[in-house]
């Protein structure tokens, strides 16, 4: 969802001068009237009655960006790795998990939340 952040900046002997900013969402800034209402879109951010409508390139933009792990792109969410301990002694499995991470069922994933085995399937790939 849209946020609007609000910078004011003090001024000597001036009027607070604000700037704002939309994070988040995928709608670009707009400003709307509704009766004598000013609004910063989206987000509904009411200005102040005696508050001008900025410009719209005055208002800054920052999308929401889904974050994409491109070393998991080639994981099949679906399977099991499975790795030889370093010993040869020991198999561990690696997998996607709900969060959409790797993890490994040796000792050291549940310690570190990292370790050679996750490091090893992503290489192999
Ligand atoms: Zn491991």
């Amino acid at each position: 969802m849209a946020r609007v952040l609000i910078n004011e900046f003090a001024v000597a002997g001036k009027k607070v001068k604000r700037t704002y900013a939309i994070y988040g969402g995928l709608i670009p800034p707009y400003t709307m009237k509704i009766g004598s209402d000013k609004y910063i879109m989206p987000g509904w951010y009411k200005l102040d009655k005696d508050e001008e409508l900025p410009n719209i390139e005055d208002i800054g933009y920052y999308p929401y960006k889904p974050k994409i792990d491109d070393s998991l792109k080639n994981i099949d969410s679906n399977k099991v790795y499975k790795v030889t301990s370093s010993k040869g002694d020991k198999e561990y499995q690696v997998q996607l998990n709900t969060s959409g991470s790797l993890e490994c069922s040796c000792p050291g994933y549940g310690f570190r939340r990292r370790c050679r085995h996750i490091t090893e399937v992503q290489s192999s790939l």
